[in-house]
């Protein structure tokens, strides 16, 4: 499958802030960010600059380009608004209405931290993985080295910290 061309953020920036928006959003500096790969898309609201990953575009296509523009057009009215600036509950309300299928944004392949975190529950020593690793499966290497022979044992399997999922800012 040959990747689609992306999209044109002018011209998509200007249909939804009609469409969404009234056309009350300001004119916006609209970047392709080709090292963006912590997240699909990021705003500075004073300055009024929106950037979007072009890798986030190659894995996941406009359909994900529009979604993470209209987030980010979302932050820009609070801006204007003099709301707080975030993912508040009236955001997630605002994103609902709007159509927006999810609040944050899908992992950018490459992406350069892990994304899930582990804790030891003995020794405290914190793991991060790509992946997720199985229930039960992982125990913290140091404490079976430590405390059990290098074996394993259930009293220092890997227990998640929290879901660290990336989301667009
Ligand atoms: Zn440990
Ligand atoms: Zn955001």
């Amino acid at each position: 499958m040959r990747p689609s061309p992306p999209p044109d953020l002018a011209d998509l920036y200007r249909s939804l802030n009609s469409v969404h928006f009234d056309g009350a959003l300001p004119k916006c500096q609209l970047l392709w960010n080709p090292r963006l790969r912590t997240t699909a898309g990021r705003i500075d609201v004073r300055r009024r600059v929106i950037e979007i990953s072009v890798a986030y575009h190659q894995s996941f296509g406009p359909g994900e380009v529009r979604d993470t523009l209209l987030h980010e057009m979302i932050h820009l009215d609070q801006h204007r608004r003099k709301v707080r600036v975030g993912h508040t509950p009236e955001m997630k309300r605002i994103a609902r209405r709007l159509g927006l299928r999810k609040m944050f944004a899908r992992d950018v392949p490459g992406r350069p931290s892990p994304r899930y975190r582990y804790q030891c529950p003995a020794c405290s020593r914190k793991v991060l993985r790509r992946i997720r690793i199985g229930r039960n499966r992982s125990a913290c290497a140091q404490c079976c080295n430590r405390h059990n022979g290098g074996r394993w044992h259930r009293r220092f399997v890997l227990v998640p910290v929290k879901s660290d999922r990336r989301r667009r800012t």
